[in-house]
């Protein structure tokens, strides 16, 4: 069966017990021991809850892998894989990760004597020379954010492969509709499942797939160690959501070409990053591991002011952090993802005070790109005779 139809048909859409439409929400903590010498599947909610059970089922199978997890948050899936980890393991990082993944590694989990690199992993060469003697893992997020720069995962994987060194893969700006790094050769795929897997900017979420038995075990280990599992009722949220990805992810992603496409000639836009535009650096490379780029872009107007008169005229997207969602979210790096790091910093990476970042949603795009346009358009005096 195909992406969509799995999205749809993969053991959850009728309930065994009442034929319901839709995996029942098990709001349980524990579970009764019918026979004492043969305890069932399910024994305490941590460990094990059906409903958590059916979404975790979904995203393995989704991805390709043998084991799904969900977590409390993305932050607390990613966290719970670096757990993986110990006192005197060295890992390679894409040096731009998401904000939350960068902070977690430097203030808490080097604090516990976990050793990282961060480089520029869209370059091979880098992440070559950055093994060392205790490098443990790769982890990669591709595209990545806020300037969608494409990573290689075919040769992340053989250079991991090659130094016995664990493949992970941020997934949540293309989903598994678009890019199944498992398939390509990495061991873990994380996800914000707060952003396209829910989709609807109502749930926060993280789910975690492993490729083989033995790190599933291990993680599934971690999971109910930590404890940061997914709640029954946001995980049935979540499956709510995955539902649509395919039609979401397709008519966000059209629209975001065509904006991009627009954008690209406007003249008040200096530059426009989308993996879709050939102008992009990493435009084949996307194509040869991807299946579409999704509906995340970002573009630069040039200066503070520009972008602050763009954020305070839109009319249609929210302006807010986050991205994934059915409406369309615009927001400003420089003031809120990366408003931590330094502005000498951000500007050598390219994250300048005039760079916004557009996720685009399921308004019709036409509409988008008229509000983009009275947004982005000089005020213009009149001149009133007289005065
Ligand atoms: C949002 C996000 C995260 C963190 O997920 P939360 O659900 O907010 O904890 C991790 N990685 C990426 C790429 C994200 O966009």
């Amino acid at each position: 069966m195909r992406f969509e139809t799995r999205l749809l048909h993969n053991g959850n859409e009728i309930d065994d017990y009442t034929g319901a439409s839709s995996i029942p929400i098990y709001q349980a903590s524990t579970y009764h021991h019918f026979h004492i010498d043969q305890p069932g599947e399910y024994d305490y909610a941590r460990s094990g809850n059906p409903t958590r059970h059916a979404l975790e089922n979904m995203i393995a199978k989704l991805e390709g892998g043998c084991r799904g997890f969900a977590f409390a948050s993305g932050m607390a899936a990613i966290s719970t894989v670096f757990l993986l980890f110990s006192r005197g393991d060295h890992l390679i990082v894409s040096q731009d990760v998401y904000g939350g993944t960068y902070r977690v590694l430097t203030r808490v989990f080097s604090r516990m004597g976990i050793e990282v690199s961060f480089v520029d992993t869209t370059d091979l060469e880098q992440v070559s020379n950055a093994i060392r003697s205790n490098t443990k893992a790769i982890y990669v997020e591709t595209p990545s954010n806020p300037l969608l720069k494409v990573t290689d995962l075919r040769g992340i994987v053989a250079i991991a492969r090659s130094n016995r060194l664990l493949t992970i893969v941020d997934n949540t700006f293309l989903t598994p509709y678009f890019q199944q790094p498992l398939d390509l050769g990495a061991d873990i795929v994380v996800h914000s499942a707060t952003k396209f897997i829910s989709g609807h900017s109502d749930v926060v979420a993280g789910l975690v797939v492993a490729k083989e038995e033995e790190i599933a075990e291990q993680i599934g280990q971690l999971q109910n160690s930590f404890g940061a599992i997914l709640g029954v009722q946001d995980s049935w949220l979540v499956m709510r959501g995955l539902k649509t990805l395919q039609a979401r992810m397709e008519a966000s992603t059209k629209s975001a070409e065509k904006l991009a496409l627009w954008l690209e000639q406007h003249p008040s836009v200096k530059k426009v990053y989308y993996t879709g535009l050939p102008s992009h650096d990493g435009h084949h490379l996307q194509d040869r591991q991807a299946s579409g780029h999704g509906a995340v872009l970002s573009f630069d107007v040039g200066s503070e002011e520009k972008a602050k008169q763009i954020l305070n005229k839109v009319r249609l997207p929210i302006v807010a952090v986050s991205l994934g969602a059915v409406e369309s979210i615009l927001s400003y790096p420089a003031k809120m993802s990366h408003a931590s790091m330094p502005p000498e910093v951000r500007q050598k990476h390219g994250i300048t005070d005039g760079l916004l970042r557009l996720s685009v949603g399921l308004e019709n795009a036409d509409d988008l790109i008229d509000d983009l346009a009275q947004a982005i358009e000089e005020k213009v005096w009149s001149v009133v005779a007289g005065k």
